[in-house]
């Protein structure tokens, strides 16, 4: 094995939305930044491609056309039967290919000054009292900090959180890419319909593409016994064709109160359990937290050491501007999944709850004034329900 001498101020691994942003905010400050990536890309990766509109704002430049599959300016919600849609006339997100969008991100990094070295596989990683020495398939390097983000089954954050991860922070999804759906004859280019009631704890999507449909299906793992069967049983619903291409892969949901700084070593996106439970949105949480950690690791390094006691602001940082707001995610979760016919019925199935909820959702707006709407609209809602109009 070659041991390198050469120092690097910091090591990202793991090229996806996460580690490109941690990248691009430390060569944007000067730092020696090696990006350590197992794939080449661009790379395929499983997801539904759902940017949105508050994701794109933390981006300081805009995402090109070639990039794009579709806008999306809508949202239906299906359940028993009922269908309920929303169109606005503003974008809410974007549709995106992975392997498009992720290459691009990275692009951004490297056009900046960022090393970037694919195919190499991060082993292990031993904290030293100086530096960390992080070990690959085919050399030893030495850096002052290190960023994990490499995603849900996180090497760096193993070494970091030890046992600390319980089976229940996860969620699974399965998908499937078809070439067309069709829902009685109703325009599926720039709406996201979202399907409940078909699988317990979580929620099916179809999610339009430039070329295909992503047809999946998420939720808890202990929940999704048989996800196979359940998935095949999604398309077989929606009419489709049950085709052999199916993906699964899982979600950390479970990053709230964890540790995300050890010493010299950080974790950000999947790799720190920073999706929401409740959406399964995770670009937006990758892409914040890789913007939060590359404006603390900047502040650390005033001089050619980094002050470790200021890394300890980006786990204080994440606690107060995503963790909290997950927690929220968690509690309205668990307890919409608790009552789910009573919250389907009497607000998901609501074109105004709806409206609202994708504004929450997409483009940020206050989660505090949506909960004292709903508190005060409850009644009026039950009993609309239960008399009609
Ligand atoms: C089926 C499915 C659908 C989803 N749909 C959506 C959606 O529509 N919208 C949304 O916002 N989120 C969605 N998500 C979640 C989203 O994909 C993730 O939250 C997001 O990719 C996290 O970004 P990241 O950069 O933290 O990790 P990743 O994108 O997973 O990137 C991690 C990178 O690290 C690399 N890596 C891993 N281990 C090592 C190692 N040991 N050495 C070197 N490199 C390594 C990997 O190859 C990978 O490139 C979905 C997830 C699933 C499973």
């Amino acid at each position: 094995m070659n041991i390198l001498c050469e120092m690097y101020d910091v090591i990202v691994v793991g090229a996806g939305p996460a580690g490109s942003t941690v990248s691009r905010k430390c060569v944007e400050k000067d730092l020696e930044t090696l990006v350590l990536e197992k794939q080449s890309f661009p790379r395929e990766k499983l997801c539904g491609g759902a940017v949105s509109e508050r994701t794109l704002k933390l981006l300081d430049f805009d995402i090109p056309e070639e990039v794009i599959d579709q806008k999306c300016n809508g949202a239906r919600v299906h359940f028993q039967g009922e269908t309920v849609e929303v169109e606005k006339d503003y974008r809410l997100g974007l549709l995106v290919s992975r392997k498009k969008f992720d290459s691009f991100l990275l692009e951004k990094a490297k056009n900046r000054g960022a090393e970037v070295k694919h195919g190499e596989r991060v082993l292990e990683i031993t904290e030293k009292s100086s530096h960390v020495s992080v070990e690959t398939d085919k050399e030893v390097y030495r850096s002052k900090i290190v960023v994990g983000a490499d995603g849900v089954d996180s090497t760096v954050a193993s070494e970091v959180l030890g046992e600390e991860i319980s089976e229940e922070d996860f969620k699974l999804a399965l998908e499937n890419r078809v070439e067309e759906v069709k829902f009685q004859d109703k325009n599926c280019d720039r709406i996201i319909d979202v399907f409940f009631g078909n699988i317990d704890g979580g929620y099916g999507w179809v999610f339009p593409h430039r070329d295909f449909f992503s047809v999946g299906i998420g939720s808890y793992e202990e929940k999704m016994k048989k996800p196979l069967k359940r998935q095949k049983r999604f398309l077989r619903d929606l009419n489709l064709d049950v085709p052999d291409n199916f993906r699964g892969h899982r979600l950390p949901v479970g990053g709230q109160g964890r540790k995300k700084v050890s010493g010299r070593i950080m974790l950000v996106g999947d790799a720190a359990g920073l999706v929401d439970p409740l959406t399964g949105e995770g670009i937006y949480y990758a892409i914040k937290s890789g913007k939060m950690c590359g404006e603390t690791i900047e502040k650390a390094f005033s001089d050619e050491e980094p002050d470790l006691n200021k890394l300890k602001n980006y786990g204080e940082r994440c606690l107060n501007e995503i963790e909290r707001k997950l927690e929220w995610s968690l509690k309205i979760c668990r307890l919409f999944y608790s009552y789910p016919w009573f919250f389907m019925n009497v607000y998901v199935m609501n074109r105004e709850v709806l409206s609202r909820s994708v504004d929450v959702v997409s483009r940020d707006e206050s989660k505090l004034r949506f909960g004292l709407w709903m508190f005060l609209k409850t009644p009026l809602f039950v009993l609309k329900y239960f008399f009609g109009d």
